[in-house]
């Protein structure tokens, strides 16, 4: 069976009682005991450890990324935050230099906090990254394509030497979205995404996820975790994410498509210095992304010579919204060094489109009255 027909069934729960087709919202923060204190059937005990609503996601995600099991979360940062508490110290931990600034954060102040040596590299550059990894790394973090300059790391040529060295290796895919992209397929161990972004895809919900391609030791540290730091997906969130991850292929089709017009649309414009878009023959890392990728992800970032000019820009859309976040169906745009928590990394220059799912033709119009 086709993915896509996969993911419109995956997790429907059948009430035999009433029949229903859709999925429903279970609010239940509690579950009953079986007259000996077991858990009755639906395995259930309290919300915070597991509830249906959750179970069903965590089903249609580990299908949407060829996984073995998948723990869903509060936010992306929740399920970013399980991942790194489950690492065992001491040792070394491997993050792309361009990655999203939360997570290079994060790392900095709490693995550091704990005795790991944190390594801030750019892991597009397969070799010098390769020259890292010795038997003292505990995990390569890697995102691709990378926020904000959508950098591409060859995951398979990565992960193969990692796993090797038995270093774990963790993608965020928040970016290319499973359609996109299947780090698991890849050679990676865990994929992580922020829910909040295309699989919501209505700007509308927060969430998280890792999923893995074992059910091992370290997915079940997630899940203790989880459970423990009260990180769980309320029950109506993980309804959203689910409904939206089962149009998720159709929705992400249209993101790209666009996203490739506006790209070349930029790619020509005069007052445009640098357009960043793995789709186009340009990107340095364009071979890679072409073997790995399946199609080049509805993210686009483009630098105009100076700050002023991007601020500029970025005041004169009238139909992108000057907003953080993508993946949703409203295409946003947004200066990115002024929404970086300290210290920012990004250009000044550098504007960061989430193309949505207007009409092409209307979005390059309102960038090219922006630049005029
Ligand atoms: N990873 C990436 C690439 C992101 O862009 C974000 C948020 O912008 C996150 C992780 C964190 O996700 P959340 O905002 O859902 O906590």
């Amino acid at each position: 069976m086709h993915r896509d027909t996969h993911l419109i069934h995956a997790g429907v729960r059948f009430d035999a009682q009433t029949g229903e087709v859709a999925d429903s919202i279970r609010l239940s923060t509690t579950f009953r005991h079986g007259p000996a204190a077991e858990r009755l059937p639906g395995g259930f005990e309290y919300q915070r450890e597991g509830h249906a609503n959750t179970q069903d996601l965590e089903q249609a995600l580990t299908v949407a990324e060829g996984g073995s099991t998948a723990v869903a979360f509060s936010s992306g940062m929740a399920a970013i935050a399980a991942a790194f508490a489950a690492l065992r110290g001491p040792g070394k931990v491997i993050l792309p230099r361009d990655v999203y600034n939360g997570t290079r954060i994060m790392a900095r102040e709490f693995l550091v906090e704990r005795g790991f040596e944190v390594v801030e590299t750019d892991c597009f550059n397969t070799e010098g990254c390769l020259e890292l990894l010795d038997t003292n790394t505990r995990l390569l973090w890697l995102e691709t394509p990378s926020n904000p300059r959508l950098m591409v790391s060859d995951i398979a040529a990565l992960a193969a030497r990692a796993r090797a060295l038995g270093i774990l290796v963790a993608v965020d895919n928040t970016f290319a979205s499973p359609i996109v992209q299947q780090p698991l397929r890849l050679g990676a161990n865990v994929v992580m995404h922020s829910l909040t972004k295309y699989v919501g895809g209505h700007s509308d919900v927060m969430g998280g996820a890792l999923v893995f391609a074992a059910n091992d030791e370290f997915a079940k540290r997630t899940e203790h975790h989880r459970h423990l730091h009260g990180a769980h997906l309320a029950p109506f969130n993980a309804w959203l994410c689910l409904r939206g991850l089962r149009t998720l292929h159709v929705r992400v089709a249209r993101h790209v498509e666009n996203a490739g017009k506006v790209a070349a649309f930029l790619a020509q414009h005069p007052k445009v210095a640098v357009v960043h878009y793995p789709g186009l023959a340009s990107h340095p890392q364009h071979a890679v992304a072409a073997k790995q990728m399946n199609g080049f992800g509805g993210m686009v970032s483009f630098e105009m010579p100076s700050r002023e000019q991007a601020l500029d820009v970025a005041s004169k859309v009238k139909l992108f919204v000057n907003a953080t976040s993508l993946g949703g169906v409203e295409s946003l745009i947004e200066h990115r060094e002024s929404t970086e928590l300290s210290p920012p990394k990004s250009p000044p220059g550098l504007l960061r489109l989430s193309v949505g799912l207007e009409h092409a033709d209307d979005l390059i119009a309102d960038l090219e009255q922006a630049l005029r």
